[in-house]
């Protein structure tokens, strides 16, 4: 496996790949990597003649009052896993290397990224698009791999690869998620064992609902009032959104219709989980 801190170092490596006719997938992370981070690797290992990982935590997808300092960094591990997985180049730039001094052009996107957590954290899907399509210009990949977990920024990465013509293939891949349902995260790291124990709640009210909706539930507000109901019950959780969405346009559903997205953003202190369910 090899390491690369600069952009050029990676284009000389996949130019030498591409001259071998290989073919290359891309796993975007922000590193403090887990089993979810694990399983799209393993993924576009599967997929694809050589695989790359870009571990970068982008503060452009950081708001002033949000946690890039604090977020967890933990590259020696990374590098292990990675290794370990059979990943053939490591992506590790510097924030000079993404962004030097004069940096002034952007990628952005409406409508899918005014709801949700774009509603939430504005600047955030700015930070996100533009990134990814810097490293999508930087690796040229056949294909790269998203987890399901973050759906709405799953959805903005395919729909900017549709709309700005990237020649490449989005893969959305399953959640990975611990033994009582709680959705993997490096920023569970965050959380004091109480509030671990009660973060189980994001997990249990999608399932009530998922659940509802099987019984044949089809009344939106009171399929998100119940959830709201249930994760209230729960003293350390504090809802940032419960919302059910179009699986596609991430706009409000006014009638349950497939695909329907059901995502919840919530808080334990100063942690913010987010979490869905796709009913499709
Ligand atoms: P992050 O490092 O949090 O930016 O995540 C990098 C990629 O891993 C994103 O595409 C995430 O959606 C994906 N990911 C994060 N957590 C999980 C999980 N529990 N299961 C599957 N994919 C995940």
């Amino acid at each position: 496996m090899k390491t690369a801190e600069t952009i050029k170092e990676v284009r000389k490596i996949v130019n030498q790949w591409r001259k071998e006719g290989l073919t290359v997938g891309l796993v975007p992370t922000m590193g403090f990597l887990h089993e979810g981070h694990e399983s799209l690797m393993k993924r576009s290992l599967e997929e694809n003649d050589r695989t790359v990982v870009s571990i970068f935590v982008n503060p452009m997808q950081f708001g002033k009052s949000e946690d890039l300092d604090s977020y967890p960094r933990d590259f020696e591990k990374d590098s292990c896993i990675c290794q370990n997985a059979g990943v053939n180049l490591i992506f590790h730039p510097a924030s000079e290397e993404m962004y030097p001094a004069q940096f002034f052009t952007y990628t952005d996107m409406d409508i899918l990224t005014e709801s949700l957590c774009g509603s939430k954290r504005p600047g955030h899907f700015r930070g996100v698009c533009t990134v990814v399509s810097k490293l999508f210009h930087i690796v040229s990949p056949d294909r790269a791999y998203f987890g399901q977990k973050d759906a709405q920024q799953l959805a903005v990465i395919k729909k900017m690869v549709q709309d700005l013509n990237f020649d490449l293939e989005v893969v959305g891949c399953p959640t990975v998620r611990e033994a009582d349902g709680l959705a993997k995260s490096s920023r569970n790291t965050y959380l004091s064992p109480e509030e671990r124990k009660a973060a189980g709640i994001l997990h249990q009210a999608l399932e009530c609902a998922r659940q509802a909706i099987s019984n044949g539930e089809q009344d939106i507000a009171k399929l998100r009032s119940d959830m709201v109901q249930m994760i209230e019950s729960e003293p350390l959780a504090g809802i940032d959104y419960v919302e059910l969405v179009d699986g596609e346009t991430l706009q409000p559903l006014k009638t349950l219709e497939k695909p329907a997205l059901i995502a919840v953003a919530v808080k334990f202190g100063k942690t913010r989980l987010i979490d869905n369910y796709i009913w499709e």
